[in-house]
C-alpha cells in the first residue's frame, strides 16, 4: 500500500491528463478522481436510484445511465439542488477515493482530481502538485481538445479556484506553458525522482 500521495490538479485543459499518463508511463499508479465520480453514479448504483428519486425518471437516459448534461442544467439552475447533490454524492466519492487510495499498490501513488483544492480533497494528500498554464494558454487548449467555444470554456475556468489561489496551494509547480512535450517530460521525471525518494522517507 502506497503511503505516500501526491494530489495533482490544474484547471480545466492545463494538462492534468497529459501530466499523469507520463507518471503512469513510469509506474506510479495513478486514482483518477473523475473515474471514481463517474462509477458512484453508475446504473443501479444507490446514488443513481436516489438522484432518479429527486429529479425524476427524465434525468436518466434510454440506457439507464445519468444524463450529465440534463443534471447539470438542472444543478445549475437551482442552488438548492446543487447543495443537494453535492451533498449525497461528496461523502460518497470521497469514501470512494479513500478506498481507492489504500488499495494503491508502489512507493507512492497519485490522486488526480480537476477540483482537489475546490473540494478540499487536498487534506488527504501528503503534498500538492499543481499543472500551470495561463489563462489564455487553457482557453486555447481546451477550445482545440473539445471543440468548444470561448464563452462555454470561460464559464467552466471561472467556475474553478483562480490560477493564484491555485498556485498559492501548491507545494511543486509544473510549468506547461511552453508546446514542448519533453520539457513537460523532463519536470516530471525529476519530480518522480524526488517523490520516490519522500515516499521512501515516509515508508520506512
Ligand atoms: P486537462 O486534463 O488538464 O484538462 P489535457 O492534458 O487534456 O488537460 O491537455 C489539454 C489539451 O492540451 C490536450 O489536447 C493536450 O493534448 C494539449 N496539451 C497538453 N500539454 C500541451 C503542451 N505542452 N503543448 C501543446 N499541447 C498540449
Amino acid at each position: 500500500m502506497a503511503k505516500y500521495i501526491v494530489g495533482l490538479t490544474g484547471g480545466i485543459g492545463s494538462g492534468k491528463t497529459t501530466v499523469s499518463n507520463m507518471f503512469a508511463e513510469l509506474g506510479v499508479e495513478i486514482i483518477d478522481a473523475d473515474i471514481i465520480a463517474r462509477e458512484v453514479v453508475a446504473p443501479n448504483s444507490l446514488a443513481l436510484k436516489e438522484i432518479a428519486q429527486h429529479f425524476g425518471q427524465e434525468i436518466l437516459l434510454t440506457n439507464g445511465e445519468l444524463d450529465r448534461s440534463a443534471l447539470r442544467s438542472k444543478v445549475f439552475a437551482d442552488d438548492e439542488d446543487k447543495r443537494w447533490l453535492n451533498a449525497l454524492l461528496h461523502p460518497l466519492i470521497r469514501q470512494s477515493i479513500l478506498m481507492a487510495l489504500s488499495q494503491a499498490a508502489g512507493q507512492y501513488c497519485i490522486l488526480s482530481a480537476p477540483l482537489l483544492l475546490e473540494n478540499n480533497l487536498h487534506v488527504l494528500v501528503n503534498t500538492v502538485l499543481v499543472v500551470d498554464v495561463s489563462v489564455e494558454t487553457q482557453l486555447k487548449r481546451t477550445c482545440l481538445r473539445d471543440k468548444s467555444n470561448q464563452q462555454e470554456v470561460n464559464a467552466i475556468i471561472n467556475s474553478q479556484i483562480n490560477r493564484d489561489q491555485r498556485l498559492a496551494l501548491a507545494d511543486d509547480i509544473i510549468n506547461n506553458e511552453r508546446a514542448d512535450l519533453a520539457y513537460v517530460r523532463e519536470q516530471v521525471i525529476s519530480l518522480n525522482a524526488r517523490y520516490q525518494s519522500q515516499a521512501s522517507a515516509v515508508n520506512s
